[in-house]
């Protein structure tokens, strides 16, 4: 029995907060963990930015509604559902996934939350577990599932090492250079085929 889980920024939709970024204007937004890598610190100036200039959550869902999921995403995930069962592993929030979770036909999505105020304003936010795509893939395989894995940055590394496959999808040069092991896919038929490569490689070794 097989999961592939798959990274949702940058794999199969845009990065959520640059988009918020152009959309708005707010060029402030556009900082990521390459700029601030500690995470809580990064969210916690986020938050502020947002209560600075009065965003709330109804006002972000809209700006994040008029993105679209990545070309081909859609067919790819229509793809890994007849073949695989599919759980995306994500560090973003189900408040903001929501309305690409819509166009991508609601797959099963971890992420984590965020909290809400009764006049919507986003007071913070609460992360599901520490480490949680690689003690999602440890969980699986405490369940009898082989994994295969793609994600496409540095938060996805211990999901790929944890996984019995794991595959880089459009990463960064830098990434490339320090995970060797991993294959790259740089289009969807690429990945494809590494997942087909893969999931052969796990029959035969249990062949
Ligand atoms: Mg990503």
């Amino acid at each position: 029995m097989r999961i592939v889980c798959l990274d949702l920024e940058g794999v199969l939709i845009p990065e959520v907060w640059i988009g918020v970024a152009e959309r708005t204007g707010i060029d402030a937004l556009r900082l990521t963990t390459r700029d601030e890598p500690d995470y809580d610190k990064l969210m916690t100036r986020r938050l502020e930015i947002l209560r600075e200039q009065g965003l709330g959550l109804p006002m972000i869902q809209e700006v994040i509604d008029g993105l679209d999921p990545l070309a081909g995403a859609s067919d790819f995930v229509g793809w890994l559902r007849e073949r695989y069962q599919l759980v995306i592993l994500s560090d973003t929030f189900y408040e903001f996934a929501e309305p690409f979770m819509r166009k991508l036909g609601w797959p099963t999505l971890l992420c984590h939350r965020l909290e809400i105020g009764a006049d919507g304003s986003v007071d913070g936010y609460l992360l599901r577990q520490p480490d949680p795509k690689r003690a999602a893939v440890k969980s699986f395989h405490a369940l009898r599932y082989e994994v295969i894995a793609a994600g496409d940055s540095y938060n996805d590394t211990a999901m790929l090492s944890e996984a019995d496959a794991g595959i880089l999808f459009r990463p960064p040069d830098n990434v490339i250079r320090e995970f060797p092991q991993f294959p790259v896919a740089t289009e969807f038929r690429d990945l494809q085929r590494e997942i087909e490569a893969a999931a052969q490689r796990l029959d035969d070794a249990t062949a």
